[in-house]
């Protein structure tokens, strides 16, 4: 029943997305007053095709985003490979009962999908995914072809609109604009938001979940200063790993490395006392 609601839901939201982006891009393709129509009239097809292949990455990305595995923990991965934490570190793996398995540092379970993810970020009610290792690249993608689009549909839609003197004479010659413009102003805010966060975070080679629940994180809790971001080892480096699909970065060896090169020995000592119970420890919310 619930496995039900939740196969719905994800159909649902996904539909929602593509009837959205598909009345958009519809209505400036059909209204006779809009500059993409006219180019499409007057055989600018550079302008069209720019336009359309731009609508096809947003969704392309999308599905993309929503069918690629986000990076669950495969149970045999980890049972296969015992010594993933390398000897000289102190890491210990919280473990995930509903799973079954130990989560590699980094992951969290989801309540939603009802599996650990690796490099968790969220759970996108939008995409009806988590936003994880493998598909955060495609995610990014995904904002930065749709915040083109809108910005795109925004200036045809702008000077589509028509003159009138009166307002009902108004409104009844820009219905269809009009309700463009309020699907494109609230969808331009959301994404725009959402890629410069997520645009920080691939500079940075950190999460949502890292970034917001950092004190509930004891891997990270466990570093005094709080601007303090153990995976980071260079720009370049981060923004690499993140479009890299060839390759899964052991974030355990990435970590033990940052806590080798900033060995105090009086913190080192605290912390230690501190996570020696459970040196991952994440947050149940
Ligand atoms: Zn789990
Ligand atoms: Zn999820």
């Amino acid at each position: 029943m619930k496995r039900n609601f939740f196969v719905w839901k994800k159909i649902f939201v996904r539909l929602v997305h593509l009837v959205l982006i598909l009345f958009v891009t519809g209505n400036l393709l059909i209204q006779d007053n809009s500059e993409l129509h006219a180019a499409l009239f007057s055989q600018k097809y550079a302008y069209v095709i720019g336009y359309v292949s731009l609508a096809y990455a947003s969704i392309l990305f999308y599905f993309l985003t929503c069918f690629v595995d986000p990076g669950y923990v495969k149970r045999d991965e980890n049972s296969s490979n015992p010594q993933q934490i390398p000897s000289n570190s102190d890491i210990r793996l919280r473990y995930c009962e509903v799973c079954n398995l130990e989560q590699p540092i980094r992951s969290r379970h989801c309540i939603d999908c009802n599996r650990c993810v690796k490099k968790f970020d969220h759970h996108c009610v939008w995409l009806a995914t988590c936003v994880g290792e493998k598909n955060h690249r495609y995610f990014w993608l995904f904002l930065l072809s749709t915040e083109a689009l809108i910005v795109w549909s925004l200036i045809i839609t702008w000077k589509a609109f028509r003159q009138s003197d009166s307002m009902g004479r108004w409104l009844a010659l820009n219905l269809v604009y009009a309700m463009n413009m309020n699907v494109l102003l609230i969808s331009f805010l959301a994404c725009i938001s959402l890629l410069i966060m997520h645009t920080y975070f691939m500079i940075h080679n950190t999460t949502t979940w890292e970034l917001f629940s950092r004190r509930n994180i004891t891997y990270l809790r466990t570093i005094k200063d709080t601007k303090v971001n153990p995976f980071h080892e260079s720009y370049f480096r981060n923004i690499v790993l993140f479009f890299c699909a060839c390759r899964t970065v052991k974030w355990e060896n990435v970590y033990t490395r940052f806590k080798n090169r900033n060995l105090d020995p009086n913190e080192s000592s605290d912390s230690e006392r501190e996570t020696r119970p459970m040196e991952i420890e994440v947050s149940s919310d």
